[in-house]
């Protein structure tokens, strides 16, 4: 059976992992990034690289986004010289992954219905080793048919994709999952902190908690950079910023909620946005 033709826009830490195993999977991938030193690598394993935005619409039948935010989303897609601009092919499907306003995605649905083409948000759960594993969860939302259709390609990035609902649903379940992993980061900082302060080690307390039932894939993931004190960014704390923020516009309002962003705001003044979002410790310690 003749395959996909595949195209990806967006070759940052995650988009990169996930366009290799949609490589490694045999599907044929075309690429399309930016700035072009990152499309390299894809290119030496066997993807094609797209000169401009609409020559990989054009060329592909699934084109999937993984950008920064809202605005390189809606750039990205434009239709002046975006993904967009080359007029109606119906029977395409571009899939955008990034963790955008639900608000975002449904104006990039009803953008997408005036070129007679689809429209899917597929934002994902997990971070840079999901996604080099193939194991995110992938949470969308669009029409279900589209769903059916990208189902097999989601298969090979995803270890459950899961449908949703109407347009935005994926983008609107991102927030909400978001907006835990923060509480378990921030809740992780304060706890090794105030354990220290009393004379308790990091060692010590990392082991009660991960021995324990307060233990979680979350707390385990980032044990290694707390007790190294090093954060390389694998989820960069600007991005938990951005999506708390999301969050609040998309209505959320409890208690824990503007304290958390508030945290991640300031930690991210302070330096630390390219950092990943486990340093908000370091903030923590020295504020
Ligand atoms: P990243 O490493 O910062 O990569 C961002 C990508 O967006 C790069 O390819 C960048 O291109 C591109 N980009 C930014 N602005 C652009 C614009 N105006 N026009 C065209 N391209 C633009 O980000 P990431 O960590 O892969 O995250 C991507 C998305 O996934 C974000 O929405 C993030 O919230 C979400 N997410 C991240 C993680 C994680 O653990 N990292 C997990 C789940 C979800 P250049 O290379 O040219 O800058």
């Amino acid at each position: 059976m003749k395959k996909l033709k595949i195209g990806w826009a967006g070759l940052g830490n995650m988009g990169t992992p996930m366009a290799f195993n949609i490589l490694n999977s045999g599907y044929e991938l075309t690429v399309f990034n930016r700035s072009k030193d990152k499309e390299q690598e894809l290119i030496a394993a066997g993807a094609r690289s797209a000169k401009t935005l609409q020559d990989l619409a054009s060329h592909c039948d699934v084109v999937f986004t993984m950008l920064s935010d809202d605005v390189a989303v809606k750039s990205v897609y434009n239709e002046t010289d975006g993904l967009l601009s080359g007029g109606s092919e119906p029977g395409k499907l571009f899939i955008d992954m990034s963790t955008v306003a639900p608000e975002t995605s449904r104006y990039l649905s009803a953008l997408c219905r005036t070129k007679q083409v689809s429209f899917l948000d597929a934002p994902v759960s997990g971070s840079v080793q999901p996604a080099r594993e193939g194991k995110l969860i992938i949470l969308v939302g669009g029409e279900a048919q589209d769903f059916e259709k990208a189902k097999p390609v989601l298969d090979v990035l995803g270890k459950l994709a899961l449908y949703l609902g109407s347009e935005g649903a994926g983008s609107s379940a991102k927030l909400a999952i978001n907006y835990l992993l923060g509480i378990n980061i921030q809740a992780l900082a304060e706890t090794v902190l105030f354990a220290e302060q009393n004379g308790i080690s990091k060692e010590n307390m990392l082991t009660i908690i991960n021995e324990g039932a307060c233990g979680n894939g979350i707390i385990k993931l980032k044990t290694p950079s707390v007790l190294a004190d090093s954060f390389p960014s694998a989820f960069a704390l600007k991005y938990i910023v951005k999506d708390l923020k999301l969050a609040k516009e998309a209505g959320l309002n409890s208690p824990l909620s503007a304290p958390l962003l508030n945290t991640f705001e300031a930690a991210a003044a302070d330096g630390l946005g390219e950092e990943d979002l486990m340093a908000v410790i370091k903030y923590l310690r020295r504020s």
